[in-house]
């Protein structure tokens, strides 16, 4: 039997590889590799389908989210409130920031940044960072209210094309970014990511700030570094961008799918979505109550690539141990990194193979007694 992989870029690919082949070539051929006229019409149709006037393009999602933050001029050192449970990229934006991650846990039931732990830290920051993990929308309306005025900054890197009440990620922060890294749902070829905002004076000093603090050649107004977008990969993301909705519906059925294949399974939760919400299930991730490792491995020795969306939450890495929190610091975020487990998910996954994940997974539950 093949293997069934966590998500299958190979697929992605045969459904663009002409358009890809084809602006490749040009823009081989132009000579240009950085920004260009690509970056510009990608930033345009970014920017449309966030639902707001600005998308910049950048280098990679945690660099849109430092850059963000950034341009932003927060005080130094000021707190920024972000789930523990996230992509440690989260936090790091914040520290490259020059900024202090405030860490809090997250809602049980859906593992998204709960608004009441906020209340509890508000005092103490200057913005609030919620990521919508897994492809849905943390509670922004909540949110918004509990940051009390606070700028909101949307991690949407697993997020592109979700809604909530009918409003797109992206459009709630009054800056938010986005990661276009291959396995994301837009992902290009290589590392890239972008910012979107409404604010047009936010969008220059995210182009500044990204571009050695540059606007004109050999002017430098600010402080700033490297993070441009690449011309090839604005050529994928292009192609990619006008099959998003279609990808995005795809993996709701499959998901809706799995929801089906696994009901009333003991052992297992599948994943909640927040009422309101429009899911683009970047990650379908259950929660197995016990032995979870050993129903890993037991896929993993099938050929499926399931995987753990994240083993170690941020306040026990080795490198976030200044922050100061121990074990038990975020009890809904550890007992998740105990029970998690995302499976196959992807635009083109059949429903062959789905069955097969939901057998192998029953059989490795059983097993596990
Ligand atoms: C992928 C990801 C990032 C970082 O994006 P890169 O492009 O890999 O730098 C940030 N936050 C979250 C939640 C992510 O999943």
């Amino acid at each position: 039997m093949t293997d069934i992989p966590l998500v299958d870029l190979h697929a992605a690919h045969a459904e663009i590889a002409a358009e890809v082949r084809e602006g490749f070539d040009r823009v081989l051929a132009s000579g240009a590799y950085i920004k260009g006229p690509d970056v510009t019409a990608f930033e345009q149709e970014y920017a449309e389908f966030s639902g707001v006037r600005h998308a910049i393009g950048t280098a990679n999602g945690t660099d849109a989210l430092e850059l963000a933050l950034r341009a932003l001029d927060l005080p130094g050192g000021g707190g920024v409130v972000l789930p523990a449970n996230t992509f440690v990229a989260t936090a790091e934006a914040v520290v490259r920031a020059g900024l202090r991650p405030v860490l809090v846990d997250v809602d049980e039931d859906h593992l998204l940044m709960d608004p009441e732990r906020v209340a509890d830290v508000v005092d103490d920051a200057v913005a609030l960072m919620p990521v919508h993990l897994n492809g849905q929308l943390a509670p922004m309306a909540e949110l918004l209210r509990a940051a009390g005025g606070r700028p909101v900054i949307e991690d949407g890197a697993q997020s592109q094309g979700a809604r909530q009440d009918g409003r797109v990620s992206g459009s709630w922060g009054r800056i938010s970014a986005t990661s276009f890294y291959p396995g994301k749902n837009l992902g290009a070829y290589g590392d890239a990511g972008a910012v979107v905002t409404d604010d047009a004076e936010l969008a220059t000093a995210v182009r500044l700030i990204g571009d050695h603090g540059s606007g004109r050649k050999y002017v430098h107004e600010r402080f700033g570094f490297n993070s441009r977008m690449d011309t090839l990969q604005a050529v994928v993301l292009r192609a990619k961008l006008r099959r998003l909705p279609g990808w995005n519906e795809a993996r709701r059925a499959a998901a809706e799918r799995y929801d089906k294949l696994l009901a009333g399974l003991e052992g297992i939760t599948t994943p909640r979505v927040l009422p309101g919400n429009e899911h683009v299930w970047h990650l379908y991730a259950v929660r197995v109550e016990r032995g979870r490792d050993a129903v890993l491995a037991a896929l993993h020795a099938a050929g499926i690539g399931a995987g753990v969306h994240y083993p170690v939450p941020v306040h026990l890495q080795p490198a976030f141990r200044g922050l100061g929190h121990g074990e038990g610091a975020f009890p809904a975020t550890e007992r998740a990194a105990a029970e998690i487990l995302t499976l196959p998910l992807f635009p083109q996954i059949t429903e062959g193979q789905q069955t097969r994940v939901a057998e192998t997974l029953t059989a490795a539950l059983k097993a596990n007694g």
